[in-house]
């Protein structure tokens, strides 16, 4: 059976202390964890969480990642950079990016190609707003969403992490029901099926208030193979709950 994964999303959230007492607290409790587990920390503070998740079995993360490879682009981070630090994961085509930034479905495309070209697994977010929810777009969205990448990436597609975020749960406290999300999760599987034969080994994540909880139900869906967590994952018990139970 493949290993689940937890991913912390830390967002716009820390300090070089408060940074510290988290990943102390983390590493104190995490012990050999079941599942794989990453923080996905803001670009400034790679090189300190680099330095304090060295030898452990924590991974470190970026919250983003340009499409660009190098050159006259102010302010964005290229994947060769985040190599630098020994990035493993790059999450792409947040909500939040999407939402604040105007990112489209080809833009998150393109950066999770130019993740993969560095060696960098994307984790791509997809989901669908309340608005769309209920006008009964889920699926549409989704799958348009995901179309993209798959378009772009090809075979590589099998490389990737995807995280199913619905919108209207990220940072609100509702959280979809065990069943709303498998049934989301089954439908991006299958889209991926046809896309490559390799397709069951990708993991599929859910993410939107999961927290202790929540994780053991939504991580007992069949096609659910671990979590992004926002808010939990800076509150060090509960995090380690959400490990626990993925393990
Ligand atoms: C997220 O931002 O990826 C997220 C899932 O946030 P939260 O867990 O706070 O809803």
């Amino acid at each position: 059976m493949k290993k689940k994964l937890i991913a912390g999303n830390w967002k716009m959230n820390g300090s070089l202390t408060a940074n510290a007492q988290l990943l102390q607290s983390l590493l104190a409790g995490v012990g050999q964890p079941g599942c794989q587990v990453a923080v996905c920390v803001p670009g400034v503070y790679l090189a300190q969480c680099q330095a304090l998740l060295a030898g452990s079995p924590i991974e470190l993360g970026a919250q983003d990642v340009s499409a660009q490879e190098a050159g006259a682009y102010t302010g964005e981070v290229s994947a060769t950079m985040l190599r630098d630090f020994a990035v493993r994961y790059a999450i792409v085509g947040h909500s939040e990016r999407r939402q604040y930034h105007g990112e489209s479905d080809e833009l998150v495309a393109l950066k999770a190609q130019r993740a993969l070209s560095c060696g960098i697994t994307p984790i791509v977010c997809v989901g669908e707003t309340l608005a769309e929810r209920e006008a009964g777009q889920t699926e549409a969205v989704v799958k348009r969403q995901l179309a993209a990448v798959i378009h772009t990436n090809g075979h590589c597609i099998s490389e990737v992490v995807v995280a199913y975020e619905p919108v209207w749960a990220i940072g609100t406290g509702k959280t979809a029901t065990p069943e709303q999300a498998q049934q989301v999760h089954a439908v991006l599987r299958a889209q991926l099926k046809a896309a490559s034969p390799q397709a069951d080994r990708i993991k599929l994540l859910y993410g939107g208030s999961m927290n202790a909880a929540n994780a053991e139900s939504l991580l007992a869906q069949p096609d659910i193979d671990g979590g992004l967590i926002g808010g939990a994952a800076l509150k060090p018990q509960d995090f380690l709950t959400i490990i626990a139970a993925a393990a």
